[in-house]
């Protein structure tokens, strides 16, 4: 599933293919995308973007804003979750629709913009920036990786009485959006914390390395593009390069990267973990420092 990294090197793409021209067609398919309360089909609306311009893009966690400029006055932000499989594309009109394309914008130079997600995990919403904001799930995430609210000290006055594992407390957007699987087990290798450890064991020491290993982690893998286990690709439809940098997840028996010990995993609320259990050992102690 597409994390931080991966959306923020959607959005550089994004940026980077400098779309002005404006939205000349909006195509959606028939399918229902991502279900819940703020995804239902009638709140997408994404039929108001014809005739916008694109604008700026930005990113909220998981989810990529993009700004539309209305042809009178004020714009339209078009909300932007990948799911599990989405994929966003750019490329020129001729392009065959690949499969599984849920919505396609004509623009006005001939160029097209895809979002492809075969599983429909993703989800799609056009309103007011105002209107995403203060509604969920925007309004329910906690700090950026690198605003001034998320700090060691933020970490331990929030999480110092929670039973919850390290790893889960990582996972939940409110602590911190931008994290999933992939990244959670990366950055409780690199802090060198075994990840199923409860956050009341963590001394402020811990959490700082945790903190800084946070930011280290995503900002290492947006300057490799991102991780490709499966589905993520780029705007141009090629992979990221970090998956060759991972220190544990996915490699299960294989050398840790750092002492070649065998990594081990196991399945925690639903979803796979992995961990050193050398560079990550269980603590003695009653605190992990
Ligand atoms: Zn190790």
């Amino acid at each position: 599933m597409p994390e931080l990294p991966e959306v923020e090197s959607v959005r550089r793409g994004l940026a980077r293919a400098g779309l002005e021209a404006a939205v000349a067609k909006v195509e959606r398919s028939s399918f229902a995308l991502r279900t819940g309360a703020h995804w239902a089909k009638r709140l997408e609306r994404v039929r108001r973007l014809q005739g916008c311009r694109p604008a700026s893009v930005d990113r909220r966690g998981k989810y990529l804003l993009w700004e539309f400029l209305r042809p009178g006055e004020g714009s339209w932000t078009l909300l932007v979750h990948l799911g599990m499989s989405g994929r966003c594309t750019v490329h020129p009109a001729e392009t065959p629709k690949a499969a599984h394309t849920h919505l396609r914008l004509r623009f006005e130079d001939g160029r097209v913009f895809d979002f492809v997600d075969p599983r429909r995990f993703g989800g799609l919403r056009c309103d007011t920036r105002s209107a995403l904001e203060t509604s969920a799930p925007l309004a329910e995430l906690g700090p950026e990786p690198w605003s001034p609210e998320f700090s060691a000290e933020a970490l331990h006055a929030r999480l110092h009485r929670s039973r919850r594992a390290l790893r889960d407390a990582l996972l939940d957007q409110r602590v911190v959006a931008g994290i999933g699987n992939i990244y959670a087990s990366e950055i409780c290798a690199r802090a060198g914390i075994d990840p199923r450890v409860a956050c009341s064991r963590l001394r402020p020491s811990a959490w700082a390395r945790v903190h800084g290993e946070t930011r280290r982690c995503l900002r290492d893998a947006i300057s490799r593009g991102g991780t490709t286990l499966r589905d993520y690709r780029n705007i141009e439809g090629g992979r990221g390069r970090n998956q060759r940098a991972l220190w544990v997840y996915g490699r299960s028996g294989q050398p840790c990267a750092r002492c070649e010990s065998p990594v081990s995993s196991e399945i925690l609320q639903g979803r796979a973990l992995f961990w050193c259990p050398s560079c990550q050992a269980r603590p003695r102690g009653r605190w992990v420092v």
